[in-house]
Formats: C-alpha cells, structure tokens, sequence
C-alpha cells in the first residue's frame, strides 16, 4: 500500500492537491475536515459535538480522530493506498495512526509538505471565505487555526524527520506546477 499524508498550514492547497494526486495514483483521499463537515451538515450526533469546535478553529478531541478514521478506511479494504488530508494534526494522532497501520500490517509511506508563508496563508483564507462562505474562515479564527498549527501541528514535522519520511515542497505558484513537483517526489517512493 502506499500511504501519504499531504502536510501543511490550513489553506497550504492540501485538500486541492490531494484530490489530484488520488486521482492520478488511484489512492482513496480521505480529508478529515471534509468528513466533519458532512456530518455536521448531516446534523448527526458526531456533528452536533464538532460544530461549535470547528466554527472556532480549535482542533477535535483525539480520541474521536481515530475512530472516524479507522472507519472510513474500512469501507475502502481494497484501496491501493490512501491520502490523508488533514490528519494527523497532533504528535498523538500520529502515534495512534502508527498504530491503526501497524495493525493492518501497513506503514506511512511518505509525508509531503506544502510549504506557504503566513501572509500567502490569510490572504488565501480570507479569499476562500468570500467564495465558499466557510464559517471558520474569518480573520479571527484563521489567526487561531494558524496559532494552533503552529503550537500543536508543526511539531509533526520532526515526528516523521525521525522516521525519514518527510519531504517539503514550495506551495506557492501555479495548482498544475505545484502538483508536478508533488508527482517527482511520489514518483521516488512509488
Ligand atoms: P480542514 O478542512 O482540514 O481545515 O479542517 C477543518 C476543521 O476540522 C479544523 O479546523 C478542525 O476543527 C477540524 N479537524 C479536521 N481534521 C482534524 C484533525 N486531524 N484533528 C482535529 N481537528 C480536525
């Protein structure tokens, strides 16, 4: 199996890359975000408990990131691989995700990360508010989901430095530039 995590700041590009490299490789995205999302819309007992979290920016418990992971990498038991958007987001995440692979006698392949400054990532941020209306998408709660990257996300980055499975790759710049560069790295560890 081949299983990566595409890294990076909120609004870096991961969800739209992502999309393009599990088209191109045949691997299932799962995004982590966009799970919440539907259930929210859903108005399901998962979404009622993560509304009021994810409006503000701050992070889902733990405990509940495993479990909805562990599931929708059950309905997929054929998967080539996987790309996982958005997960892990904490040391803790990524130790249970070590586990949940250990238990399917698989591994995090590679972690491929968007690298985008700070300015780039509010500008983007506050564009996308205006196109897609996402409610944590104001000034406010981006500067927390950027302070909650940087405190609780970043520090994954020598997690997998550890593991040697970590590669960065410039995310400014045109989608199909950025994703070739994305496909040279992938391409090595295929
Ligand atoms: P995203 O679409 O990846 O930016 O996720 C939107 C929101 O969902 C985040 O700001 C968090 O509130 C929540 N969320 C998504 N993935 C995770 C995760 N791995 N850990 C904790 N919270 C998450």
């Amino acid at each position: 199996m081949f299983n990566l995590i595409i890294f990076g700041p909120p609004g870096s590009g991961k969800g739209t890359q992502s999309i393009k490299i599990a088209e191109k490789y045949d691997l299932v995205h799962i995004s982590t975000g966009d799970i919440f999302r539907k259930e929210i819309r859903g108005k399901t007992d998962i979404g009622l408990k993560v509304q009021s979290i994810i409006e503000k920016g701050e992070l889902v418990p733990d405990d509940l990131l495993i479990e909805i992971l562990e599931s929708a990498m059950n309905k997929h038991i054929n998967a080539k691989g996987f790309v996982f958007d958005g997960f892990p987001r904490t040391i803790r995440q990524a130790d249970d995700l070590d586990q949940l692979m250990k238990k399917m006698n698989n591994d995090v392949t590679l972690v491929l990360a968007l690298e985008v400054n700070d300015d780039e990532i509010i500008s983007r941020l506050l564009k996308r508010a205006e196109i897609e209306g996402r409610k944590d998408d104001t000034r406010e709660v981006i500067e927390n989901r950027i302070n909650i990257y940087n405190n609780q996300t970043k520090p994954l980055i020598d997690f997998y430095k550890k593991q040697d499975k970590f590669q960065a790759v410039y995310g400014v710049g045109s989608i199909d530039d950025i994703f070739n560069n994305l496909c040279k790295v992938i391409d090595k560890y295929m």
